[in-house]
């Protein structure tokens, strides 16, 4: 029986006006309770999430508390949490959007202990409100008598604690039920988890933050800025074209003058704008943050202003900045925000001397965020003195019009700024990649793999999947030490006299289901992420390194393909998918393979499966291998034929593998030519990925996850046309196939790095590849242009990246439904896949950046505290690949770093190269043209800098106590540099790579375990707070970008 109710509310907007209205309201005799003490689980419909058996009590936070001290109730220490649908409701009007999507998907969370309990509709605990009620003071009454309903529910059997800061309803409510207790959330944290530091002081920060605001708002201040606009007002102008709708860029080099509005949604094609919105000083920004969804009102022309085009501090890599100086752009200013991407910021505290000068308001202290886009924050605390020497993690909780700066509160420190962990602590956390070991919930969920009790295929398995034991030698070809192997290869000859060729993938989705604790964590991570020195996996290492890991000589499951090609033409006949058990005969590494392909057989030394053979049975063996390396080389060479054909592109971008010795040190990286055998294995990988995109997308047209790689913009190939007409080479960027073309040509004999900078432009210039939904994209748009193939996902490496993991059950569903057979597992929608695959092409941004900012931060610590000026490793050759108004950029081959060099200092005096390595700043000018730049003192002496010219650079450390320390450049000569005895070459730069890596990491552990021997008791104080845990140095890094030509930022990854 449902009865009907009338229910009123009033909601405050966020200009505060008040809207009334009426809902109609529906009371059920059960609603779900979620609990597993339930004496009528059915009747109560428990069918969803249920709290935890192991619990001695439920806690039922009250409106306010949800509302105060989420954050802190998204410890997943905290269990037995019923969220009332009052609360939720109290947060959703009062909190806005975000903070209610953040409570949704803490409910949803299965790693989270707690429920949502629909006290309003649930017709025992449903209260009307009484006249004159305060809308608050009736929330509270309806939770506790919600509270008590639901211990009677659970027959008296769990004591309930309603946590509340309402002083009277602890009073009243505290002793009135046996078993139900109110108490305040400062009491409960104390009572309750005295030992959970980090809540308390994440709720004592809370605390002090919102009594200073309280305190504060009633002061009277002039405004900073402007009023927001209202949400409708926001709307109706975006419809009718008068206010336009962004993503809030900020410049990081000019971060308090310049910041960029990227149109977005309809605003793109209807505002008649191809440019950025220039929105220029932080006035005009009106309180929007990096990252924000705004509102922008454009201001009349004669208000216009142009973009500056001097160099930057460490300006190297933003594309396209290089040209048009100072022209004026289209300018607005920010009328609203739509929605604050707000997240955590890594800050630094004022050193004593600076809070000193901050003066009276000593308990407000003014942080400097790591990331320079972000504005200062002004915390309340009284630890800052404390806090001076480490890194920092805070939250922005509110910006008020009449405040210069936003407010917010501490939540924890990280590390000592400068030491290793702290540092790469921080570079996770601007990052957003959380990397907590993996949960005892989602161990227990792994299969058992021990010596006591070794994994077997099952029986079942065994019936239900294709056997090829016997009948197939497969293998794998990696890079040395690997342990993920994802992927084997194998071919053979059928009885009809055609090929076979076959990929086999490691089954992962057969050990992680759908929604369990391992598949949600795969997920959030989305990637496995790889660090200069370390790497944080996807996947517990049960799976990543052992069961699904397809090594050699033992049985696994795996995915396959088979396609049964032409005998002669490799014209492709047929092809098989479906789940396979398989034993991989060779685990072979890329040399070995490549010796084999070449006829070397010495190698088979290196080779531990040949090793237990006798004499006989091995020459076999050999020649069997042999034949399908040779084989499978021919077959690739073919497919990839045919690729080129279609304009396949070769950039600078491959990724480069790191190779392992015995003690999983870093020994060497791929040598600089790559190994045909490289190719072989990629084309079978990018074959295999292609045909599973077909089949799937054929399966399931509106919801199959693949990727796109959308043609690049011709305006951003035009910095790439300039500098190789400088050189005399014409690169045709009309299509694909012509750029890959050109570029082939466009080499200089006497400079190899001509073609290599030419090929880095190339893939700046290039869009990122994307994974989409196919549901939301036009079939023509599905084209992958880098590869030039017209439908391509990833299949192939489900135990790195959660995209095969979604695309391996997509398979799997594509083939039963071929079979007519009812698809079990859950697919994403159309809507849900979207929203995935936004997910981890944002979590695949967010690894580049994590990589290419901690190999940064391993390049200074390796310069840092080195004399530039005695210190042979500081004096390097570089390249200039850009030319600016006040200097160049560099790029230096040795140690694959990408700077900028001035010309012009900060006094306007100009540089002048001497005889023997140096120069001199003198009074001068600089002139610059198209693809040189002259520097002429006043004196009349002048050197002028040409395009991919070598000069000689001092490199150098800018120590920067709230940032990343960066690299200086300083040219000092216009000529190569020569060094005593050989002429470098890539390989050995590559080598210096690794090296520099390991000489950082070696002198980090000795400065630490003398700083362990000196002030043991400040350690341990500071471990307490270290996030990352154990140094696991040189963990396996089986797959690296190169950093020495590439901008990971902005490189496409195929
Ligand atoms: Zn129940």
């Amino acid at each position: 029986m449902l009865q009907k109710r009338e229910k009123v509310l009033l909601l405050r907007t966020f200009q505060g006006r008040t809207l009334r209205i009426v809902r109609e309201h529906y009371l059920r005799p059960s609603v779900a309770c979620n609990s597993p003490l339930c004496p009528q689980p059915a009747a109560c419909r428990n069918d969803g999430k249920l709290l935890s058996a192991e619990v001695t009590h439920y806690m039922i936070p009250d409106w306010k508390v949800v509302q105060d001290y989420l954050e802190v109730l998204e410890f997943p220490e905290l269990k037995g949490i019923i969220f009332m649908q009052t609360a939720c409701q109290a947060v959703q009007h009062q909190r806005g959007r975000r903070q209610y999507n953040k409570l949704r998907n803490l409910l949803k969370d299965a790693r989270h202990d707690c429920v949502l309990f629909a006290n309003e509709f649930q017709q025992h605990c449903y209260l009307p409100r009484e006249k004159g009620e305060a809308m608050e003071k009736w929330q509270t009454r309806s939770i506790y008598s919600s509270a008590v309903w639901y211990y009677h529910h659970c027959e008296d059997r769990m004591p309930i604690v309603m946590v509340t800061e309402d002083e009277e309803a602890i009073r009243q409510y505290g002793s009135e039920t046996e078993g139900v207790f109110a108490i305040s959330f400062k009491n409960y944290l104390d009572n309750f988890w005295p030992d959970l530091k980090a809540a308390h002081e994440l709720c004592d920060s809370i605390l002090q933050s919102r009594r200073e605001r309280e305190s504060e708002s009633q002061e009277t201040h002039g405004k900073e800025y402007p009023e927001h606009l209202p949400l409708e007002v926001l709307e109706a102008g975006i419809k009718s074209g008068r206010y336009i709708q962004g993503i809030l860029n900020v410049n990081k080099h000019r971060a308090q003058i310049e910041a960029f509005v990227r149109l977005q949604g309809a605003s793109s094609k209807d505002s008649g704008l191809v440019s950025d919105i220039l929105i220029h000083g932080t006035k005009a920004r009106n309180r929007s943050i990096h990252g924000d969804v705004v509102v922008v009102e454009l201001l009349p022309k004669n208000e216009w202003k142009g973009r500056t085009a001097a160099l930057c501090e460490n300006d190297s890599e933003d594309k396209a900045s290089g040209e048009s100086p100072s022209e004026p752009m289209p300018t607005g200013r920010v009328v609203g925000i739509l929605q604050k991407n707000w997240r955590d910021y890594v800050v630094t505290f004022p050193s004593k001397e600076e809070v000193q000068s901050q003066g009276k308001n000593a308990q407000k202290i003014l942080v400097t965020p790591w990331d320079y886009r972000i504005p200062k924050i002004r915390i309340s605390t009284q630890q800052a003195e404390a806090l001076q020497d480490f890194r920092v993690v805070v939250r922005i909780d509110t910006w008020e019009t009449t405040s210069v700066y936003p407010n917010g509160h501490f939540v924890r420190v990280l590390g000592r700024i400068g030491d290793l962990e702290g540092e790469i602590a921080t570079i996770l956390v601007e990052n957003s990649i959380s990397v907590a070991p993996f949960s005892e919930a989602q161990m227990c969920e792994m299969p058992v793999n021990t010596p006591e009790n070794p994994w077997k295929v099952s029986p079942k398995e065994e019936q239900e999947r294709k056997d090829l034991r016997n009948t197939h030698l497969v293998f794998s070809i990696d890079p040395k030490g690997c342990e993920d192997v994802d992927d084997t290869l194998s071919v053979r000859t059928l009885s009809n006299g055609n090929l076979e060729l076959g990929v086999h993938i490691a089954d992962v989705t057969h050990f992680v289901a759908p929604n369990s604790y391992t598949d949600i964590e795969a997920r959030t991570r989305a990637t496995t992420y790889y660090l200069a020195d370390r790497r944080y996996d996807m996947l517990p290492s049960v799976l990543s390194a052992d069961l699904c890991s397809l090594l050699g000589g033992v049985d696994r499951y795996a995915v396959s393909i088979l396609w049964e090609l032409d005998k002669t033409s490799y014209e492709i006949k047929k092809v098989w998918y479906g789940r396979t058990i398989i034993r991989s005969a060779y685990k072979l590494f890329y040399e070995a393979a490549q010796e084999l392909l070449d006829g070397n057989f010495d190698i088979v030394e290196d080779i531990p499966e040949f090793k237990a053979l006798e004499e006989q049975s091995r020459q076999a063996k050999l020649e069997e291998l042999v034949w399908a390396i040779g084989k499978l080389t021919d077959i690739a060479r073919h497919v990839r034929t045919k690729r080129d054909r279609c304009g396949a592109l070769e950039l600078e971008g491959v990724e480069v593998r790191v190779q392992l010795d015995d003690k999983k040190n870093i020994h060497d990286l791929i040598p600089k030519q790559p190994l045909e055998v490289h190719e072989t294995v990629a084309e079978c990988m990018i074959l295999a990925n292609h045909w599973v995109a077909k089949k799937i997308w054929e399966s399931f047209p509106h919801q199959a996850l693949l990727r796109q790689h959308p043609p690049p913009h011709q305006e951003f190939f035009s910095e790439l046309r300039e500098c190789a007409k400088a050189k005399g080479f014409f690169i045709d960027t009309r299509s694909n196939k012509t750029l890959a073309d050109s570029l082939d040509s466009a080499n200089d004999p006497n400079d190899p790095l001509v073609n290599k900078l030419l090929r880095s432009m190339a893939t700046q210039a290039m869009s990122n590849a994307l994974y989409f939904s196919t549901g939301s994209c036009a079939e023509q748009e599905f084209h992958h242009y880098g590869l030039a193939l017209d439908k391509y996902t990833h299949f192939t490496s489900p135990i790195r990246r959660y995209s095969d993991i979604v695309v391996h059950r997509l398979l799997m569903a594509a083939i039963s439904k071929d079979k007519k057979m009812e698809i079990k597992e859950n697919l994403f929608s159309n809507k849900d896949l979207e929203e995935i695959c936004r997910h981890i092409n944002n979590r695949n941004r967010a690894a580049q950046r994590a990589q290419k900012q901690s190999t940064e931060l391993f390049q200074c610590m390796y310069f840092k505290d080195r004399d530039p000026d005695t210190e042979e490793r500081c004096v390097a050759d570089g390249v200039i690949y850009s030319i600016r108004t006040n200097g160049v950029l560099v790029f230096i081959p040795r140690f694959g770093i990408k700077g900028a060099a001035y010309l012009k200092n900060k006094d306007g005096l100009v540089i002048s190269c001497g005889p023997e390595n140096s120069s001199e700043w003198k009074a001068g000018s600089l002139h610059r043209s198209q693809n040189k730049v002259t520097s002429t003192t006043a004196g009349g002496q002048s050197v002028t800098f040409h395009l991919f010219d070598h000069v000689t650079v001092r490199i150098s450390v800018q120590a920067l106590r709230c940032h990343s320390d960066t690299i200086r450049l300083e040219i000092i000569s216009n000529k190569p540099y020569m060094t005593p005895n050989t002429e470098l070459c890539h390989q050995s730069s590559l080598l210096l790579k690794s090296e520099l890596v390991k000489e950082v990491t070696r002198s980090v552990e000795e400065a630490q375990l003398a700083q362990e021997v000196k002030d043991k008791v400040l350690q341990e104080e500071y471990q307490e707070y270290c996030q990352t845990k154990g140094r696991s140095l040189y963990m396996l890094l089986e797959e690296i970008r190169d950093l020495a030509l590439l901008d990971v930022s902005d490189s496409c990854a195929m």
